[in-house]
């Protein structure tokens, strides 16, 4: 029964135009965000979010800057926590992750078309001491779909958890899950596919270093964190999840001098006890607006949602799809918390 209420309201959404959302989903601003921008094929992060093409890229400012106005962090942090009113169709634009990309290709975009972005950073990558255990499993999956790559189950038998997959496609899913506890597994792989992590770290320098983000920040952007080291909060304890969002925005704060650091989760806050983290801003108040990845949904006033821009090609089009399908995934939920107050009642 549940499921035909689901598919019934997610099939009344698919025939709602894009022009009438705003008018039943009312939303004082829209999130977007972004992780890589570049013509280079970034093989450190490309199998595991597309790195958007630079034309695209500037094809999706335009469309957004023609459609709606772009608002800074400090505008929507007025906002939500002091009323202050903001123009008509605001949009907020951000990146996760804190690649070099965001200085050298991202940043000269935004300045020549005068858009206010938020940069989200990993601190444990800052000035590129380490390489982040996700980019070393893109850098494996690239090399295990290079065509001349021989693919011979036998050569993973001994690894711990042996993922015993005898085929290629099977082997990429199981490694595209490990997470940071698994990194020594990681490590095992990368050297059984020859993969040097250190030598890509050195000659690439793959994160923004210390220098860049004074500047950014210097020219008007905002830096936000993205926790220590990139783990699912979900999975660790209370007093793990408090360091890994308090101390990340302590060390932004540190290097920009902002005095209040915004922060977004890597993955999702899905699951997280929203007291919780009212109780971390509580006693942390440095700590500014949290954003989220669930597109236009809303949630409690200090966690703000975001759209994840490039779900498809995110070209104007792309944008405006992108978008719609947002509208359609919150109000079909929406209509289905109704659902559910109303039977209830
Ligand atoms: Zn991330």
């Amino acid at each position: 029964m549940k499921k035909i209420f689901t598919s019934s309201l997610e099939i009344i959404s698919r025939m709602i135009p894009l022009g009438l959302y705003p008018k039943i989903l009312s939303r004082d601003v829209i999130d977007f965000f972004y992780h890589a921008v570049s013509d280079e094929p970034m093989p450190h992060v490309r199998h595991l979010y597309p790195v958007v093409p630079v034309d695209d890229f500037e094809a999706a400012l335009i469309y957004l800057k023609e459609n709606y106005t772009f608002i800074n962090y400090e505008r929507l942090h007025a906002h939500i926590f002091c009323g202050a009113p903001l123009p008509p169709k605001a949009v907020h634009l951000s990146f996760d992750d804190g690649y070099a990309e965001c200085f050298s290709v991202v940043r000269p975009l935004l300045l020549r078309h005068q858009i206010p972005c938020t940069f989200f950073l990993t601190t444990s990558l800052i000035d590129n001491p380490i390489l982040f255990y996700r980019n070393k499993q893109s850098l494996c999956i690239e090399s295990l779909k290079k065509s001349t790559f021989n693919f011979q189950p036998l050569a993973f038998d001994d690894l711990p958890g042996n993922p015993a997959l005898d085929r290629k496609e099977s082997f990429i899913s199981w490694l595209k899950d490990l997470r940071l506890p698994d990194e020594s597994l990681i490590d095992q792989i990368c050297e059984k596919l020859e993969v040097d992590g250190q030598a890509f770290l050195t000659e690439n320098q793959p994160y923004l270093i210390r220098a860049q983000i004074r500047q950014m920040h210097a020219e008007g952007f905002t830096i936000g964190a993205h926790t220590i080291t990139h783990r699912k909060l979900i999975d660790l304890t209370p007093t793990e999840i408090e360091a890994e969002i308090a101390d990340s925005c302590r060390s932004v704060m540190n290097i920009t001098g902002q005095n209040i650091v915004s922060f977004s989760f890597p993955h999702s806050a899905f699951g997280l006890d929203r007291s919780l983290l009212s109780a971390i801003r509580d006693r942390h108040p440095f700590i500014g607006l949290l954003f989220d990845t669930k597109g236009i949904r809303k949630d409690v006033d200090f966690i703000q949602n975001r759209i994840w821009a490039e779900k498809l090609p995110p070209t104007g089009w792309g944008l405006s799809k992108i978008l719609l399908n947002a509208y359609q995934e919150a109000w079909v939920d929406e209509m289905m918390a109704l659902g559910r107050k109303l039977r209830v009642k």
